[in-house]
Order: structure tokens, then sequence, then C-alpha cells
């Protein structure tokens, strides 16, 4: 056995810490997300990756192999969970250009820099929406423990129809048009529907995302259209299900929305032109809306910088981008299930947090701000071991100075990030 665990650790395949290994955390503030309440004075006992248990008091300890970590000044709440980054890419005027100038190992590296800046933030678990499938190779790497950075879940390549968002030859002149076909996540039938779920099966992803409308950043007039017919939305939602997948819709426009609603999606994104019977319609259909309130207002800005974005691409994010924080106001107030999802990507990578003072603006109290990025997501990814501070669960652990729950704004200066047991950042 000794052998073994030797062989583990020089190979490098042991990340996290060595078998057995016991940490107290002395939390000043514990975030309780299954109750909304905050505990005083706690403390979380780690064995390697996994919460052993949570204790009222500061435990102490004389034992010299127990690593003491001092929250007593800070708020401990579960790691954050983003359902909506785009971890391959980031914002900038070029971006259209970069299909062209970047090679897959640079698009590699910047992955692996952008999900560090997702996890230092506090945002331990991400669900990418989207990207060439270098995605799926940065989860695998990362769960091998080759390199650091955030749980990953992942949909690799989103699937588009001819000429919609996600189409990867949009905004191509003749000469370098092509049919992407259902291997790429362009179908225009049932038929291909089904043959793309299963290629992203064979592909490795970890869910299937959509786009059932327009997009803003797509080099195509219309922001808003339907983009799947129903037999092609049922098709995707059935082989998904077959699969165990779940399943994410990107949509702006209210008819595709709806038809997504309707098919069985499991969660809307960003839902801008969401009206109230399509609110009532996920409500009975237990529909998650991902708001990505910052992806809205990023763009707008991003609008009025001349050359920033193409003509095309301009208007829509100016039209549509200020919209989706009243969206969320109204889906909030109806009792929407909403998880915390920002479409990082879009914008900075890092800045992830800035979704909460948002939330909070358009009338969410910071408690459930706060559960929208624990529990929320990890009901919408099915994980029964992450979101929580509790026994059993991974020691996905963050914490900040100063209380969130009187100024939210206080999440966007990270000071303490655990994941799996192992300290990223401790500004103790
Ligand atoms: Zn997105």
């Amino acid at each position: 056995m000794r052998g073994l665990i030797l062989y583990l650790l020089i190979g490098g395949l042991l990340p996290n810490a060595i078998f057995g290994q016991i940490q107290y955390i002395h939390c000043g503030s514990l975030v309780d997300v299954e109750n909304q309440r905050v505990r005083e004075e706690m403390t979380i006992v780690v064995e390697d990756n996994l919460i052993l248990r949570v204790d009222d008091g500061y435990l102490q300890t004389d034992n010299e192999d127990i690593n003491v970590i001092d929250l007593r000044q800070m708020t401990v709440m579960p790691g954050f969970m983003d359902m909506h980054v785009h971890i391959e890419s980031e914002s900038n005027p070029k971006r259209y250009l970069e299909k062209y100038t970047l090679n897959d190992a640079d698009v590699a590296y910047k992955a692996h820099a952008y999900a560090m800046k997702n996890l230092l933030a506090g945002f331990t678990t991400v669900r990418d929406l989207g990207g060439s499938g270098i995605n799926v190779s940065l989860r695998n790497a990362i769960n091998e423990g080759l390199v650091d950075g955030p749980r990953i879940f992942t949909a690799e390549k989103s699937i588009a129809t001819t000429g919609g968002h996600a189409d990867p030859s949009n905004g191509n002149n003749k000469f370098y048009s092509y049919d992407p076909g259902p291997e790429s996540g362009v179908i225009n039938s049932a038929e291909e529907a089904r043959q793309a779920v299963r290629q992203r099966y064979k592909n490795g992803a970890d869910c299937i995302k959509i786009t059932a409308t327009g997009g803003v950043l797509s080099v195509a007039a219309s922001g808003l259209n339907p983009q799947f017919m129903e037999d092609e939305l049922r098709a995707v939602i059935e082989t998904a299900n077959d699969y165990g997948f779940h399943t994410a819709a990107h949509a702006h426009g209210t008819e595709g929305m709806m038809r997504a609603v309707q098919a069985g999606i499991t969660s809307i994104e960003h839902g801008t032109y969401m009206t109230e019977e399509v609110a009532n319609e996920m409500i009975k259909m237990g529909t998650f809306y991902v708001p990505t309130i910052s992806a809205g207002k990023f763009v707008a800005n991003k609008a009025r910088i001349a050359g920033f974005y193409p003509r095309v691409v301009a208007q829509k994010a100016s039209e549509i981008g200020p919209q989706i924080q009243n969206t969320f106001a109204m889906a909030y107030k109806k009792g929407v299930k909403v998880a915390f999802g920002t479409d990082t990507g879009v914008s900075y990578h890092g800045d992830n947090a800035d979704e909460f003072i948002y939330m909070v603006e358009a009338g969410m109290p910071p408690m459930e701000a706060i559960v929208t990025a624990t529990l929320n997501c990890a009901e919408l990814l099915k994980q029964d071991q992450l979101g929580i501070i509790k026994s059993g669960y991974y020691a996905d652990i963050v914490a900040v100075k100063g209380n969130p729950l009187e100024d939210i704004s206080v999440l966007k200066s990270m000071d303490f990030v655990m994941k799996d047991g192992k300290v990223y950042k401790s500004n103790e």
C-alpha cells in the first residue's frame, strides 16, 4: 500500500492532499444555504477533499499534522458555481478574426488562464456552455490533477441550425463559407439533431447546449428569431435524456423560448424577452432560469465603443443587452427557479461576482442570491456533493472579509478559495 501511495505521489496523480490529511477551518460566520441562516463561530473539519463534519465553536488541536485555517474574521460560504461561462474565449475587438489566427494550443493556454480567473474569484465550479472541444480537454486535465482549475461541466460545442447563433461559418464570405453539419453541431432536421447530440456524447460532453433563438454576438440579422422547429427541439431533448445529459437553451426571443420550455429544456439562458406567460410555463415545467445580466450590461456598454463589435452586432447589443435585468426582476418576483450564471467569456473572466450585485439591485435579497450560486446550481447539475458545507460534500469553500448579507459587493474581492480541500487563495 505504501509503495502504491508513493507511486501515486511521484506520478503526480494525487493532486490535492495526502491520504488522511485533516484541516480545521475556523469560521467567524458560516452561511448555511440550506436553511438560509448564518451560524457564528464554527469549525469545518476537512479530510482530504471532503468535508468530514461541521462543529460548533473553534476546535483546537495539539496535533501538528492538522492544518488550522483561521477565517474567524470572515464570512464563509460554499464555493460558488457559475452555470454559464465560455472557458475558451474572452471578448475583444479581434474576436471575430481569432478563428483564423489562433491555433488550438493558443486557445488551450488561454482557456487555462481564464479557468484560473474563475477559480480565484471564488467560482469553484463552472458550466461551460459552448466552445470547440478544448473545453473537454481542459476539464479532463483538471480532473486528472495535471493543471489547476475549477470543476468544469461542459457542453463541448453548442448545437445550432444553419445561419443560427453558434453556426461557426456565420459571417464568412462565400469562399470560406461551408456547411458544418451535425458533427460540428449544426443541424437542420430531427434526425440531424439526434446525431449532433450523440456526437457530443462521443466527444465527451457533460450536457447539451442549443441556441433556440438568434443571438447578440453572431454576425446575423436577428437576435430574437426562433431557430429550432418543435420536432428538432424534441429530438435534441429526448436524445439528451437518453444519455443522462441535461439541456440548456440560449434564448432571447419569446417564441423560441416558449418552444424550448414546452419541449422540456432544463434551463433557459438569458431569457431576455420572457413574458409572464413564458415565466408561468417555466414554473409549471420546473425550468431553471440562468439570467446572465452581466453579459447584457457588458455588450450594451461595449456597443458604444466604435469598432468593438461589427455594426450588425453593436445594434443588437444596445437593444437586447439592457433588457435582461428587468426580465430577471419579473422572473424572480413571479417565482421562476433561478440558477446563477453570467456568460463570462462575453464579460471578462474573474468578474463573475458582478452578477450578484445586479441580482440584488433587481430586488433579490443577498442570501437568496448566494443560494442561486450554490444550492440551486447543484440541483441543476444533479450533483449531490456540491453546493453545501456539510458532511460528505466536497471541500469547496470560499470566504470574504465583511458581510455579504449587508453589502453584496464584498463578494467581488474574494479572500479565501479552497477547492477539493486544496487552498488556492488565502488572505488570512
Ligand atoms: Zn453564452
